[in-house]
C-alpha cells in the first residue's frame, strides 16, 4: 500500500509505497517521526487513518485533476484545425483515463491518502453530512472535497 501524507509538522508531502510494513512514519524534511497506530490496517483493508486515527474515510478516483485539465486545453487549442474534433477526443481520453484509475482513500480530516489497499464496501464517497459530523465532533474544520491542499 502507498501512503500519501503531508508531515503534521512542516507540512511536507510525503510518500511511503511500503506502508503496511512500516511502524513509524518520519518525514523526509523535518525530524518528524510519528507511531502509526495499531490496526490501522486489517489484511489490507484500511480500518483508520494511520496519521491521525481519524475512522472516517472516503473513496474516489485518483485522477490528478491537472492531468484532465491539460488534456483539455491540447484539445481546445486545436480545436480550430480539427473542426472540433480534437475537444470531443479530449473528452474521450479524459473519460479513459478516469474510468481505468485505480482507488485511493482519503482522510476526512487530515487528507493523507492511501493508494493500494484492498477494496470493501465498507468505504463510501465523499459526504458533506460525514464532513459536517466531524467538524462538530472534532471542533476543526476538515477540508472540502476539493480542496487545494489535495495531495498530489
Ligand atoms: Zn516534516
Ligand atoms: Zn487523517
Amino acid at each position: 500500500m502507498e501512503l500519501r501524507f503531508a508531515c503534521p509538522q512542516c507540512g511536507t508531502i510525503n510518500r511511503r509505497p511500503d506502508a503496511d510494513r512500516l511502524t513509524i512514519l518520519d518525514c523526509t524534511e523535518c525530524s518528524y517521526a510519528g507511531l502509526i497506530p495499531d490496526g490501522w490496517t486489517e489484511h489490507g483493508v484500511v480500518e483508520r487513518c494511520p496519521i491521525c486515527g481519524c475512522g472516517e474515510i472516503f473513496k474516489q478516483k485518483d485522477f490528478q485533476q491537472r492531468t484532465g485539465i491539460i488534456i483539455a486545453l491540447v484539445g481546445a487549442s486545436f480545436a480550430v484545425f480539427t473542426r472540433f474534433l480534437s475537444i470531443f477526443l479530449a473528452a474521450v481520453i479524459c473519460g479513459i483515463l478516469y474510468i481505468a484509475s485505480p482507488e485511493r482513500l482519503v482522510c476526512y480530516l487530515c487528507r493523507t491518502q492511501v493508494v493500494g489497499h484492498r477494496r470493501t464496501r465498507a468505504h463510501r464517497r465523499f459526504s458533506a453530512r460525514v464532513a459536517e459530523k466531524l467538524r462538530i465532533d472534532a471542533g476543526r474544520e476538515p477540508e472540502p472535497e476539493d480542496s487545494r491542499r489535495e495531495i498530489r
